[in-house]
């Protein structure tokens, strides 16, 4: 189905490179995100024996059980994952989480997961190649954006390796890649208000082009903003995609020391 997003992987070389890269063991506790007619459900099972997926399209519903049922370990939530509460998954062990998601939701999903963080282990995606760039891009790059700086506030980001659409039926018009995404121990950077930091990044790249001096003209005063440089070694006439994470965090809480008081 179309709107489900639904490219089956076909490849088997492929598919073992994946399961390698996840490399699940008995016990572990693993979700799957839409696991269509079960191409790396099938080899998730046999190595860890337990797996709970999440499949909004009930007509794949019986192909899975026809399949998986003899796993008494096998628990088919039928849901939109993007409304779904992981909270439901937590168990003995922290969550890890496999999805070859569509790619139609693949953003609003991953904020969507980025609020479970404390108690996920890892996760591995195939995303769309470009979501990929942006998610693992550095400050300077040009894929560098709103997405890098709001997944790697929370998580380390490895591109693992690019997928063609040969590998897929029906082949996607896109190129895909898998990624890996691990939940840091301790965040490296905090804000100290999350929602202030949230919306400045927001901001900034919401006009790309400008400094960051335009963007905080209409919410600092600019004898403040000429004081960037030494206050928190940030300079006003950088445009957002020069500015790193931790220059992001720090300008947030400078500007949250100033106003709370
Ligand atoms: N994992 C399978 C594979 O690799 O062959 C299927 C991948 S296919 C790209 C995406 C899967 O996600 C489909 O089975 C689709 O029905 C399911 N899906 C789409 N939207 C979903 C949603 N909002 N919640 C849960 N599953 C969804």
């Amino acid at each position: 189905r179309k709107r489900f997003g639904q490219n089956f992987l076909r490849d088997q070389g492929i598919i073992d490179r994946i399961v390698r890269s996840v490399n699940a063991q008995p016990g572990d506790n693993i979700v799957e995100i839409g696991p269509g007619q079960g191409a790396i459900t099938a080899p998730l099972l046999q190595a860890c024996q337990r797996l709970n997926v999440i499949e909004i399209d009930r007509d794949l519903i019986p192909i899975l059980l026809a399949q998986f049922a003899k796993y008494p370990e096998f628990k088919i939530h039928q849901h939109d994952v993007l409304k779904f509460d992981f909270k439901q998954l937590f168990a003995d062990k922290p969550l890890r989480v496999i999805g070859n998601l569509p790619y139609n939701i693949s953003t609003p999903l991953i904020f969507h997961l980025l609020e479970y963080t404390t108690n996920i282990c890892d996760m591995h995606f195939m995303l769309q190649k470009e979501v990929v760039q942006r998610l693992a891009a550095d400050v300077g790059d040009k894929h560098y954006g709103r997405l890098s700086i709001m997944v790697q506030y929370y998580c380390a980001v490895e591109h693992l390796f690019a997928v063609p659409p040969e590998c897929f039926t029906p082949q996607p018009k896109v190129d895909s890649a898998i990624v890996r995404l691990t939940p840091h121990a301790r965040i490296p950077f905090v804000a100290k208000d999350f929602k202030l930091f949230a919306n400045l990044v927001n901001t900034a790249f919401g006009q790309r082009r400008k400094t960051l001096r335009n963007t905080l003209k209409l919410s600092m005063a600019a004898d403040a903003i000429a004081e960037l440089p030494s206050a928190v070694g940030v300079d006003p006439s950088l445009r957002p995609e020069n500015i790193s994470l931790q220059q992001f965090v720090e300008l947030s809480n400078h500007i949250y020391d100033q106003t709370s008081d």
